[in-house]
């Protein structure tokens, strides 16, 4: 999970006086702009699987008014809309630099991925608990759909890490541009590449000018 950046001007048919829809086209469009066609929450590319998700959800009893809020939307897998509680009080990636909020970790012989961060804060300690239940499943144990989700990001971030290696095998410009490539915004699970990076003081200051989507605008 990383920071999103939410175009600005709010879709016109959320500023239709009485508006009772949601996910008009136009806010669809934008939301598959603003957020690269990729889950805000598990950063895979939904292609037209999408959903638009209410980040405070808009049951009666939550936030009904927050409905049609335009702050409120963005764009989810089903996986990820299907998991998430309504009880949950995750941070607004529109907000925070969740990859700095948020320590993002594959754990690749106990095939997990560790979520660290500062739990004192509620919103950082639901955003963790969710995470943790999507890519590590309940109380540890994966279904199918995680487990296929699970292979995807061990796969992915493999990938990357023989990228880095050969990088600093040879720091040529063709593995250059394939870690930058990588770490284009529109591909998938930057959040896992990012604390991959930090971890190498040499290597994040090579690659820090690809990690922009990191930084508030
Ligand atoms: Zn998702």
């Amino acid at each position: 999970m990383i920071r999103v950046h939410k175009h600005s001007i709010i879709p016109a048919s959320l500023q239709v006086e009485g508006c009772s829809n949601y996910d008009g086209q136009d806010v669809q469009e934008q939301l598959v702009v603003d957020q690269h066609e990729k889950c805000y929450l598990c950063e895979q590319i939904t292609g037209k699987d999408f959903q638009i998700e209410h980040l405070k959800p808009k049951a009666e009893d939550h936030h009904p008014e927050l409905k049609y809020t335009w702050t409120n939307l963005f764009l989810s897998c089903p996986f990820c809309n299907g998991r998430k509680p309504n009880s949950s009080k995750i941070l607004d990636p529109s907000q925070h630099d969740i990859e700095n909020l948020i320590n993002q970790k594959i754990d690749f012989s106990n095939r997990k991925i560790e979520f660290t961060g500062d739990t004192a804060q509620i919103e950082i300690k639901d955003t963790i608990k969710l995470l943790d239940k999507l890519m590590n499943g309940k109380k540890g144990i994966r279904d199918i759909k995680a487990q296929l989700l699970y292979k995807d990001i061990e796969r992915e971030i493999s990938f990357f890490l023989s990228l880095l290696i050969n990088f600093s095998d040879d720091p040529c410009d063709v593995n250059r541009n394939a870690i930058m490539d990588s770490l284009n915004i529109k591909k998938e699970f930057l959040g896992l590449k990012y604390n991959l990076l930090k971890e190498n003081v040499a290597l994040a200051d090579e690659f820090s000018e690809y990690i922009l989507w990191s930084k508030t605008a």
